[in-house]
């Protein structure tokens, strides 16, 4: 009986727990969190009913998310950062960056990982929007290590990472994360070693893509060829970051192969295979939700987050503007 009564505070326990994460730092690995709790209650659940037989089973649902399916996600494309003005339309400043995080999060957006997005697991609040940002050619603008006071190797403040970082640490509920798409020929600046670097971010929750070895342009590329490109990147992450797994693409260019786009999803280098679960495009529209049968994750656009003065059709702000003006054009989260 003592037994019994025990498993009962345990499931309650683990119940109160999943509750008072729902709104805890990061949406989607909390609720990782609570669903665990509600594992584990099941099989608290399953122990008492062997020892109980004639009490009703108790069954739990786990939290249903649902959206408005007929709206897009935009999933976000940066290249380089300065901290001083934007040269070009690749380049954002930290200043800048800072105030599209707060127009974001201002505007319902939560940040989820590409990941989240491919598993269709974006758990952002009621009423919220989820936002993927994505990060090209493994810039020194974008991260790179400090060493701090105290001799370990942290993100430089002035880096895309930072700004994130800070952000994060005043809007914990915003979210944490990004996927770094990277060239194997070098990454993210001189200070620490590949490890360290792909390591830090990877321990932050970012996520790390490919990008090609050398920028290859796949419509001038050999089966060889494209194999190598995407091979030694995954190969390179691999062996830098405890067997990290390399899935996801961005075409550099935006450019595919037309004759051998198979050899971009999946393929083998020097006995390294790899499968792209996604190839990103680099323009220009909002992307289906992976729910939508018509999604094409061998092709999916993404939004460029423009530096610079100039309004220009399709990037982040035209899409943003017309999502206020629109809200049926958000994959929000309904309420359930
Ligand atoms: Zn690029």
């Amino acid at each position: 009986m003592k037994k019994i009564i025990m498993l009962t505070i345990m499931g309650i326990c683990a119940i109160l727990c999943f509750v008072g994460c729902e709104n805890g730092k990061k949406p989607g690995k909390t609720i990782e969190e609570g669903q665990q709790n509600i594992e584990s209650q099941e099989e608290n659940v399953a122990e008492h009913s062997v020892l109980q037989e004639n009490e009703p089973e108790e069954i739990i649902v786990p939290e249903v998310y649902h959206y408005n399916e007929s709206g897009k996600i935009i999933i976000a494309m940066y290249h380089k950062f300065t901290s001083g003005t934007e040269s070009d339309e690749w380049t954002r400043s930290f200043d800048n960056f800072y105030q599209d995080l707060e127009y974001l999060y201002e505007h319902g957006y939560r940040s989820v990982s590409l990941h989240d997005y491919l598993n269709n697991e974006m758990k952002v609040p009621v009423g919220c929007t989820p936002i993927v940002f994505t990060f090209d050619d493994g810039s020194k603008g974008q991260f790179h290590l400090i060493e701090a006071e105290d001799g370990s190797l942290i993100a430089d403040p002035e880096s895309a990472v930072g700004v994130m970082e800070r952000f994060y640490r005043e809007h914990p509920d915003f979210g944490l994360n990004g996927t770094f798409f990277i060239n194997g020929t070098g990454y993210f600046g001189s200070t620490g070693t590949r490890a360290q670097k792909l390591q830090y971010l990877i321990d932050k929750g970012f996520e790390i893509g490919n990008h090609t070895n050398t920028h290859v342009n796949f419509s001038k590329a050999s089966i060889d060829e494209i194999q190598k490109e995407i091979g030694v990147v995954v190969k390179d992450v691999a062996e830098n970051a405890n067997g990290y797994v390399v899935d996801t693409l961005a075409l550099p260019f935006g450019i595919t192969s037309k004759e051998y786009a198979d050899y971009i999803r999946s393929g083998e280098y020097e006995g390294t295979r790899y499968e792209n679960k996604v190839v990103l495009l680099v323009g220009a529209n909002p992307a289906l939700p992976v729910s939508n049968e018509d999604v094409n994750l061998m092709r999916l656009p993404r939004v460029r987050a423009r530096g610079g003065n100039k309004e220009v059709e399709c990037d982040l702000y035209w899409w943003l503007e017309r999502m206020e003006k629109n809200p049926e054009m958000k994959y929000y989260r309904l309420e359930n």
